[in-house]
């Protein structure tokens, strides 16, 4: 089953939203992702900085643009977006990797260490 779009759940909900409405809803929800994603300012640039744009799975030194931060604990179980939980990690790793733990990904052996 194809995800259903908006407007779509909307018209199969039966609840109907006037212009103003669905306004404050889609603000609403846009408020609620950037919190959900928000990592603090300068963030990024400190773990680069400090992890010296070493990859922590193969340990590979990567470019700014080609490394992505990493959640310790998955985001998706509640991870923390705190400088102390993230990691440096190229983005084929942190994919390989996906929303296990580390010591999970470790255990199945899916980290090109
Ligand atoms: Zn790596």
């Amino acid at each position: 089953m194809e995800p259903k779009r908006g407007k779509q759940i909307l018209a199969t909900s039966g609840v109907s939203l006037d212009k103003r409405e669905r306004r404050l809803l889609r603000r609403k929800l846009c408020r609620l992702l950037k919190k959900r994603h928000s990592v603090a300012p300068g963030t990024r640039r400190h773990i680069f900085a400090r992890d010296g744009l070493k990859c922590f799975y193969c340990g590979k030194v990567g470019t700014p643009k080609g490394v992505t931060l990493d959640h310790i604990v998955p985001h998706s179980q509640g991870g923390s977006s705190h400088r102390n939980h993230l990691i440096t990690a190229w983005l084929a790793c942190n994919q390989s990797k996906g929303s296990l733990w580390l010591e999970e990904a470790v255990e199945q052996d899916l980290l090109n260490t």
